[in-house]
């Protein structure tokens, strides 16, 4: 295998990557696929943190939509990604990763707290940490604790894994003639709210200037690719 271009990442999963062809819920055999992939990566020395979303189990602002308390729902959607961020545990080490996870809320029985040092050394050590429980801190998401991770644990980029090939002008799903960026400046990202990631995460990437990978998750081999430095995908940066 070519030399890795990144010796530490972090990679962004949306809960719905965990639900594969369901709408809701976690399907396990979704998770075996890319689980595989990253095992495989990560045993090639690339030191990879782990940020797992919710979406696919609950989301605050959704709920809060619907009269319940945002905080209280958001809550509900950090407690989401522990449980995805176990299953995501259990895909890993089926493949002989070895892994930890490190949650922003306590829950002693189930995962280490997140301690930033730790972390640090777990990775070090060779293990895929699973950063779960996003911030800790309702009103945020789990893109912006990617960004927040990827910096504090001095990552050189942020992988966001997603259903699409990259970032385009405007919705590949519904024109035809929408175009892909291969890269994209964070304030264009912005301006045209190119939903990437949200407006936290890309400000926190540009304010210290780290890049975001855009690219498909379901098309086998790309986190490979990616971690090589191919362009699979849109770079935003700059
Ligand atoms: N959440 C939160 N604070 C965080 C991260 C997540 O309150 O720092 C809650 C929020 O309600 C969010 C839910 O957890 O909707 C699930 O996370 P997210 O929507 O980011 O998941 P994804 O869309 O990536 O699956």
């Amino acid at each position: 295998m070519e030399k890795a271009r990144y010796s530490r990442i972090l990679l962004k999963l949306s809960g719905e990557a965990l639900a594969g062809d369901q709408q809701f819920g976690i399907q396990p055999e979704a998770i075996g696929q890319f689980a595989k992939e990253i095992a495989e990566v990560a045993s090639t020395g690339l030191q990879i943190a782990l940020v797992i979303g919710g979406g696919n189990i609950f989301r605050g602002m959704a709920a809060s939509a619907k009269g319940m308390d945002r905080a209280q729902g958001d809550y509900m959607g950090m407690l989401a990604t522990i449980m995805n961020a176990l299953a995501v545990q259990d895909a890993l080490e089926k493949n002989g990763c070895d892994t930890r996870v490190m949650t922003a809320l306590s829950m002693a029985d189930v995962a280490e707290p997140y301690i930033r040092r730790r972390a640090l050394r777990h990775m070090d050590k060779g293990r895929v940490v699973i950063c779960a429980a996003g911030t800790g801190n309702p009103y945020f998401t789990t893109d912006s604790a990617a960004a927040l991770r990827a910096l504090e644990l001095k990552c050189d980029a942020i992988f966001k894994a997603t259903k699409v090939d990259g970032v385009y002008d405007k919705d590949p799903a519904k024109f035809d003639d929408a175009v892909k960026y291969e890269t994209v400046s964070y304030m264009e990202t912005l301006e045209k709210r190119l939903g990437v990631m949200d407006s936290t995460a890309i400000s926190m990437a540009r304010d210290n200037d780290l890049p975001i990978i855009v690219f498909n998750l379901h098309t086998e081999g790309n986190i490979r690719r990616a971690a090589n430095g191919e362009n699979i995908g849109t770079t935003v940066q700059g």
